[in-house]
């Protein structure tokens, strides 16, 4: 990410509705120059609103919005939405219901030849054919890639698209992922999109920001974040995964799968042991100590609930298995899905 120039920069980012709650609690985030940042983050962690403040919809408490050396948002400046050249695309894609396809992405272009100009940004999106079709007549799937045409045809220095794909189910979601990202490189686009979602947010990610409670907890490429999660906050946000307290002795943090190595901390601290349900390897085994409670298949994969008279874990396996319930198993760690992080 660093070969990248950044763009928009976000530093100590606050804003509050009600006094005693803060949407934005410090936030820092760059987004480079034509690439896509995903935000990810729970509901509620202050992800719509750090879009809408770098909209200009919202105005920042402290902190401040840049883009290059130009201030958009500080204690002393608020420039209007309509100076900051963002591109938006909502959720419901707010497109004008009483106007074509064509008139909706010529809306926001001026000039004698801004209606060739929306016709050459429908055609990108492959949707030329359908310039004279009003909203209602437009498929789920069209009426985004309107919105996504609308958003860009005046040449943003930013886009903005928060769960653009959360309206469509689940096959065309996966399509219009793809066509989306595509649409983005080929414009050149420096983007930010809101999801809820991590697989979402993994798939169309150069980089990935986990949001919590406020704040940007981690950014990097969705692989990073994947392998090496800050914290246990940042780790759930991506999948599933179990948090195993301990204590660092001798460089190791024990487990009930065994001593896991540790370095960088310091005896006796508290740590999280984050176990990554692949990581676990479940074999038959009368003298292993652990029991099969449960097992369940997911297609690709197979869950193995398994316990021990201290707690109960998910095995993440490669089907088929011939694991069966109430089966002795013993357990070993691929230390590549674990990682230990300061509690
Ligand atoms: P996200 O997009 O991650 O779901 P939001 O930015 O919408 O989160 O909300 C962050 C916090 O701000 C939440 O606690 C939410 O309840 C609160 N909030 C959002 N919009 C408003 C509003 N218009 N008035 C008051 N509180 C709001």
């Amino acid at each position: 990410m660093t070969d990248a120039q950044t763009v928009l920069s976000i530093r100590g980012a606050e804003h509050h509705y009600r006094a005693d709650h803060a949407a934005l609690a410090g936030a820092n985030l760059d987004l480079h120059a034509g690439r896509i940042t995903a935000l990810l983050g729970p509901s509620g962690s202050g992800k719509s609103t750090l879009l809408r403040a770098i909209a200009g919809l919202e105005r920042l408490d402290t902190g401040s919005i840049r883009l290059g050396d130009t201030i958009w948002n500080d204690e002393q400046t608020h420039l209007p939405p309509e100076a900051r050249r963002v591109g938006m695309v909502f959720q419901d894609y707010a497109l004008f219901p009483h106007m074509t396809a064509l008139a909706n992405v010529a809306f926001g272009l001026s000039g004698a030849d801004k209606k060739s100009r929306a016709l050459a940004q429908l055609e990108a999106a492959e949707l030329g054919h359908r310039a004279g079709a009003y909203p209602h007549e437009l498929s789920g799937g069209e009426q985004q890639r309107v919105a996504l045409a609308r958003a860009l045809a005046p040449q943003p220095s930013v886009v903005l698209l928060d769960e653009p794909f959360s309206g469509l189910d689940r096959r065309l979601r996966g399509e219009l992922r793809e066509r989306t990202v595509d649409t983005l490189r080929a414009a050149r686009t420096t983007a930010l999109i809101v999801t809820h979602d991590a697989e979402e947010a993994m798939a169309v990610a150069d980089q990935l920001a986990l949001m919590d409670q406020g704040r940007i907890i981690q950014t990097g490429t969705p692989d990073a974040v994947w392998m090496e999660p800050v914290s246990a906050t940042a780790a759930k946000l991506l999948g599933d995964v179990e948090i195993i307290e301990s204590r660092i002795s001798g460089g190791e943090a024990a487990t009930p799968f065994g001593a896991v190595k540790a370095s960088g901390f310091e005896s006796g601290q508290r740590v999280n042991v984050l176990i990554r349900p692949r990581a676990f390897a479940v074999s038959p085994s009368e003298t292993g100590g652990f029991t099969i409670t449960r097992r369940r298949s997911t297609g690709p994969h197979l869950n193995h609930r398994f316990a021990n008279e201290t707690g109960e874990w998910t095995a993440q396996t490669p089907a088929p298995s011939s694991l069966a319930e109430g089966d002795r198993v013993s357990v070993v760690l691929d230390p590549a899905y674990i990682r230990v992080v300061t509690a």
